[in-house]
């Protein structure tokens, strides 16, 4: 049983014990609550040039300190050094474009008889801000940085085992001189202080990003109150490689391998046409065998751990012994190590095949044509993201098209950028993140009519 006072962060590559750090009550929920609604009257009253200067000297703020937050991401979740900086320097970027935005939430005039009409974007007030484990300083920044840039207070909640990046942020910004208690950060357990930063009535919105069950959970609280509310939730991404495609770029196996696979937009379902499912085969033993599993810190390192021993039992679960699978290799000892693994048995209808793993294991489908290509693809309750990989352009975008899923990428595996809309389809979530549009998702759209008429003569 967890403590209910105190989160005990381990690494996990080592399973020694990096920190304790105390756990939020849903009174100290409630107290930082009213801190914030204080600090967002003032916040949203700054020019928006000052808020946009102030974020941007934030931004300078994380790049000055790029290295120490990837090393202690390194410690607190096991992520290989080089995508620890990549992930801070996502944080940093993404400030930067936000800051732009607080000058360009740009309303409309609409004709209107008898005077003229006006929208405002309004900041929403107080943004709750849920975030999982997998990506802690990215979702943390998606969830926080464009709400505070639209005008809004931020609280957030990072995951039980990933606490130590989110609370340096927040020290970072008040080194940066953004005021106090506009960006807090309170560590928590979910069940407590995530439920009662959903429950509270002065929190306009809630950004989650975790597990489909416990996203439902939040969206049936949040209608009690009709408050809105953005998820990010779970993924079974397909992978379509047509038969005329560049099979070494369409089989890299970091598409589902990265971050351990535990990515929401993990290409998991690696479907293959069959006249060339037999090389795909091949590839990918070949591929997965020369993965690099261990030490996260080293520079040379692939793959590190699982975030938890509750994750690596949960991956197991999937892969028994004895099923057929290509596997690499993982260390052994100390540490929550799953080898790299692709199952080759798997039926489409198959557990292993319909459910988000999150762990290192996709699972290999032949496919006959395009249709049946796009039904596999679409047989899925979620619809996060997904690839296809082809030279034919107009099968290209017929079957990025014809996928149910809110990030598609043709010959390429990538599914983010800063710059560009985030989001699912099906159960996949609700609303966008990121992208041009990311400032006005926290902040409501009001009309004003102004009459022009005179005083009645
Ligand atoms: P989770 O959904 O339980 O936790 C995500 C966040 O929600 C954490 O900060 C947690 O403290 C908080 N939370 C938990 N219960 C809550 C509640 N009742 N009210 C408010 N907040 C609450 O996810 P998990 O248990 O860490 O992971 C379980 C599975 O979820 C994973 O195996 C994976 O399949 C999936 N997952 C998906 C993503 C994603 O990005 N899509 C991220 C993490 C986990």
């Amino acid at each position: 049983m967890s403590d209910p006072h105190e989160l005990t962060v381990l690494n996990p590559a080592t399973e020694e014990t990096v920190a304790t750090v105390p756990a939020a009550s849903a009174e100290d929920v409630g107290a930082a609550v009213v801190r914030a609604v204080r600090a967002q009257t003032r916040w949203a009253a700054l020019a928006p040039a000052d808020r946009a200067r102030l974020l941007r000297r934030f931004a300078d703020t994380v790049d000055a300190h790029l290295e120490e937050l990837a090393q202690l991401e390194v410690r607190e979740a096991g992520h290989t050094v080089g995508n620890a900086r990549w992930e801070a320097g996502n944080a940093r970027d993404l400030l930067l474009y936000a800051a732009g935005g607080a000058e360009r939430l740009l309303g409309a005039q609409i004709p209107a008889p008898g005077g003229f009409n006006v929208t405002f974007h309004e900041p929403l007030g107080v943004v709750g801000v849920i975030a999982p484990w997998n990506f802690p300083m990215p979702i943390a920044a998606w969830g926080s940085f464009p709400a505070l840039a639209a005008g809004n207070a931020v609280v957030l909640k990072p995951a039980e085992t990933t606490p130590l990046t989110a609370l340096r942020l927040a020290e970072l910004a008040l080194d940066a001189g953004l005021p106090e208690h506009v960006f807090q950060v309170l560590p928590g357990h979910g069940h407590i202080a995530g439920r009662a930063l959903v429950d509270h009535p002065d929190v306009a919105k809630i950004v989650f990003t975790g597990s489909t069950t416990t996203g439902r959970e939040v969206m049936e609280r949040c209608a009690r109150l009709v408050k809105p509310v953005t998820l990010e939730l779970g993924g079974k991404s397909p992978n379509v490689v047509f038969a005329d495609a560049d099979l070494e770029a369409a089989l890299d196996p970091f598409s589902f391998l990265d971050n351990s696979g535990q990515d929401c937009c993990a290409r998991t379902r690696v479907l293959v046409q069959e006249p060339v499912f037999e090389e795909a085969r091949e590839f990918l033993a070949d591929a997965l065998a020369a993965v690099v599993v261990g030490d996260p810190a080293d520079g040379k390192t692939q793959m590190g751990p699982l975030i938890s021993r509750q994750q690596l039992d949960r991956v197991r679960s999937y892969v028994p012994e004895d099923a057929p699978a290509l596997r690499g290799t993982a260390p052994e000892g100390p540490g929550f190590w799953f080898p790299p693994t692709v199952l080759t048995g798997e039926r489409p209808d198959g557990r292993a095949a319909r459910e988000e793993i999150f762990g290192p294991v996709a699972v290999l489908l032949p496919f006959a044509d395009e249709a049946d290509a796009v039904r596999l693809a679409n047989d899925t309750p979620y619809g996060l993201s997904g690839s296809v990989f082809t030279r034919d352009l107009g099968r290209a975008l017929r079957v990025s098209r014809a996928v149910r899923a809110g990030n598609l990428s043709v010959n390429s595996h990538s599914s983010v950028r800063y710059w560009t809309p985030f989001g699912g389809f099906k159960q996949s979530g609700l609303g966008r993140e990121l992208g041009p549009d990311a400032l006005t998702a926290f902040t409501e759209t009001k009309n004003v009519f102004i009459s022009t008429e005179g005083p009645a003569q």
